[in-house]
């Protein structure tokens, strides 16, 4: 006598008996280049993608921006079930130096269990394995067990110039219930993760000039103020020796971890003298008494990216110079906005060094969905369906991502569930992703899908 499988155990069958022709295929679909920076190659894969959204049955087309297409399908045939809006994007890294590869970008090639191309594992490799899922449901059962809605960006790795005015403007398109992105790495051990979270950014320039010209140190120091003198005081205004930022008002809307983040982040592995031995330091950044995943995710960081002015080349010169530039990036925590550290920031300068010239620069939004979503245990019970093991938990990840847009514009929760080894080597030589986690991706997204299908809204 046998037990009646259910559609998932079927589907994960079909998964395995097709893994040979599911790796071709995605070999076959980061052959074409689709180099967003150069523009080369992103109408013809937006292209393939409709194409192969179409023949699962799928509506899907693309929508133009003002620069590259969104590609966006759809299959909505399961009322009262869940609607899942997955996100990638079908753009990828230039792949320059090519000498650097060790087989050409984009002439995949499989060696020790991994397939090296560029896009693999940004983002090609995972998004191919969500669509994947979605045949072999269509495949094994004839329909999908959720509704769903793919959208693929073209402009993911030039920095989404465009997504946010695409999701307002198209956001009735877009409405699901909740946002999973398959992209970035899992933990280096391979163990699955989910991410609640990401910081945002406000970058920012301080530009000082004292006088008109540079001058003698020996026939003007003591008369004329000195430019980087007075930057590094403006700057040294900003953050005390203790770590602690010293903007005024900076902290004062920074939202305290959950009860539920603080214990999610108790149970990260953590090699702390592994992480200072791969930096080469001896200590942690003050203040010394933070927890180091505390670091990352519930608190803003002030870093100076570069200070500039002065001579630096060889031998002596005694200048005394006029001019001086600091390039400064804050990582935003919720909830920190741009525009609310901007004007904090500008606060800051004109009460200590009015004369210096405040330049915002890039920003974007930081996003966090709580943890105790309902949506969160439906996609750890896939993991565990796909996988077999609990996935790690993290509340916020320390750089950023757009996620902001489904957040905060569509106003969903968002998931990071990622497909790729830790060491994809994405945006460098050599990029790759282990063969097992391709077909694990596969498993994963089509747990997910049958999980959300068995959810009544
Ligand atoms: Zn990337």
């Amino acid at each position: 006598m046998t037990e009646q499988k259910t559609d998932l155990e079927r589907v994960f069958e079909h998964i395995e008996e097709n893994r040979e022709s599911f790796i071709a295929r995605v070999m076959d679909y980061v052959r074409h280049p689709s180099i967003s920076a150069q523009n080369n190659g992103i109408k013809e894969v937006a292209a393939i993608l409709v194409d192969m959204l179409t023949g699962m049955g799928m509506e899907a087309i693309t929508i133009p921006t003002r620069n590259h297409p969104m590609v966006l399908g759809r299959m909505e045939k399961q009322p009262g079930k869940p609607t899942v809006l997955l996100y990638g994007h079908y753009d990828v890294q230039p792949p320059e130096p090519y000498e650097l590869w060790d087989s050409p970008p984009f002439e995949p090639t499989i060696r020790n269990g991994r397939i090296y191309a560029r896009g693999i594992g940004d983002n090609k490799g995972q998004h191919f394995a969500q669509l994947m899922a979605l045949e072999s449901h269509l495949k094994v059962t004839g329909e999908l067990p959720c509704n769903v809605i793919f959208l693929l960006e073209g402009e993911e790795e030039i920095g989404s110039p465009h997504i946010a005015e695409f999701v307002a403007e198209h956001a009735e398109k877009l409405d699901a219930d909740l946002v999973v992105t398959s992209d970035g790495p899992l933990h280096e051990s391979d163990t699955p993760i989910i991410t609640f979270g990401v910081r945002g950014v406000a970058s920012f320039e301080l530009r000082c000039k004292t006088a008109n010209r540079d001058a003698h140190s020996g026939n003007f120091g003591g008369v004329m103020p000195n430019a980087i003198w007075k930057l590094v005081h403006l700057l040294a205004t900003m953050k005390n020796e203790r770590g602690e930022i010293t903007i005024d008002g900076l902290h004062d809307v920074v939202v305290p971890p959950t009860n539920m983040e603080r214990e999610a982040v108790s149970k990260l592995p953590l090699d702390l003298d592994a992480i200072k031995a791969d930096l080469g330091i001896k200590e942690l950044d003050a203040p010394l008494d933070r927890g180091y995943f505390d670091r990352l995710m519930f608190y803003p960081t002030l870093t100076i990216n570069g200070l500039h002015g002065g001579y630096g080349g060889p031998g002596q010169k005694t200048v005394l110079p006029c001019e001086a530039f600091a390039k400064c990036d804050i990582r935003l925590v919720e909830s920190l906005t741009p525009d609310y550290v901007f004007e904090k920031v500008r606060a800051h300068v004109e009460a200590h060094a009015p004369d210096v010239e405040f330049l915002p620069q890039n920003a974007m939004l930081p996003s966090k969905t709580p943890m105790d979503n309902p949506f969160a245990s439906v996609i750890r019970d896939a993991i565990v369906a796909a996988r077999g093991v609990e996935p790690l938990l993290y509340p916020t990840v320390g750089g950023s991502l757009p996620d902001y847009v489904f957040t905060k514009i569509l106003k969903k929760p968002a998931f990071v569930v990622p497909y790729a080894n830790a060491d994809e080597a994405n945006h460098a030589p050599n990029e790759n992703l282990k063969i097992d986690l391709f077909i694990d991706g596969i498993k994963t997204g089509a747990a997910l899908l049958s999980k959300l299908g068995e959810m009544k809204m």
